[in-house]
């Protein structure tokens, strides 16, 4: 039976530490690293997040401000507001909520955001640095589910991990910090990577998945990973969240993208859904906002 890679207490270690380094940096004489968090519209998820991402700040001591926006909001209107907020000396990091209304532009307003703010690592600047194995910010899911298989020992050098999903802002960053050297800046994993996709047939799906050590799926497709796919002792980490009704309790439940029950009698770690990836990516904002308090304060100096 696998061992469960709990998130909920990584984090929560993790948020401790974290909250002793804001205060040392704070008493230290900086002042408090601040985050800004924007949300246009009223998608109850993005909402969700967004609460959970204050909580996370309050709990470390990172102050924040979330600017509810209205979903009829222009893209120049949401532009003119990130430009505001990359030119406050008060603000340390900046993060658009993503989906953003149909009628904005998901990339200009990623790119928008001044680099050395830009939290989620969402920006072009940051994405090629990380690409490239320089130093920047990372995005939040990634750096977690790196810290999940760091903490829980699970070996990636020269291992077979296949990454299932292909998004820019969850995949592909997490693809490039398994596969990369760690020996450079981002202290890489250097494992050996195969992307799995939508468009990779399920057979092949199968196939590449039985062969990894490590797989990490992130598509929102409940049970898409089964018992058969996963090879006995293999780590699972599961970073899909799609919501649906529980057929027993009829109440609103999240379920990631594995098979939990059947999977875990054959794998050697598992995260659950929730409380695996999820805690570590709030976890891995908190991070990055004080890294680039730190960074800022650092630049003031010289
Ligand atoms: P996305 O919709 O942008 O990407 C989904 C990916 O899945 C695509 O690249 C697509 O090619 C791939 N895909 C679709 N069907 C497939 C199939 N049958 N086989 C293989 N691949 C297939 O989504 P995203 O933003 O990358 O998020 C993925 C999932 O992770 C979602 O469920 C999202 O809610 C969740 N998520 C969780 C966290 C967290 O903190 N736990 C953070 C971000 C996203």
């Amino acid at each position: 039976m696998a061992q469960i890679i709990d998130g909920k207490l990584i984090s929560a270690e993790k948020l401790t530490k974290l909250r002793q380094e804001v205060a040392e940096f704070v008493g230290a004489g900086n002042p408090i690293p601040h985050l800004t968090a924007v949300i246009v519209g009223e998608d109850p998820a993005s909402q969700r997040y967004v609460r959970h991402k204050m909580v996370a700040c309050k709990e470390v001591g990172i102050s924040s401000e979330t600017k509810w926006l209205p979903a009829n909001t222009t893209q120049d209107e949401l532009l003119q507001l990130i430009g505001q907020l990359n030119g406050d000396d008060n603000v340390s990091g900046v993060l658009v909520q993503l989906p953003v209304p149909e009628h904005i532009d998901e990339r200009t307003i990623c790119n928008a955001v001044a680099p050395e703010k830009d939290v989620d690592g969402f920006n072009e600047i940051n994405m090629g640095r990380l690409a490239l194995d320089m130093e920047g910010f990372v995005p939040a899911t990634p750096l977690g589910v790196k810290a999940l298989l760091e903490h829980s020992n699970i070996a990636t050098h020269g291992r077979n991990a296949v990454v299932v999903g292909r998004s820019k802002n969850v995949s592909l960053p997490l693809a490039i910090l398994m596969h990369s050297d760690g020996k450079n800046a981002t202290k890489a994993l250097d494992a050996t990577v195969t992307i799995c996709h939508r468009y990779t047939p399920p057979k092949e799906l199968a196939r590449h998945c039985r062969q990894a050590d490590i797989i990490v799926v992130a598509v929102g497709k409940p049970g898409l990973i089964t018992k058969d796919m996963v090879k006995p002792g293999a780590c699972v980490i599961d970073v899909g969240i799609t919501e649906i009704t529980d057929e027993k309790t009829g109440k609103r439940k999240l379920v990631g993208d594995v098979d939990f029950e059947e999977v875990r009698q054959v794998a050697g770690h598992i995260t659950p859904v929730p409380g695996g990836v999820g805690p570590m990516t709030v976890t891995m904002l908190m991070y990055n906002t004080l890294k680039a308090a730190k960074t800022q304060a650092a630049s003031r100096l010289v």
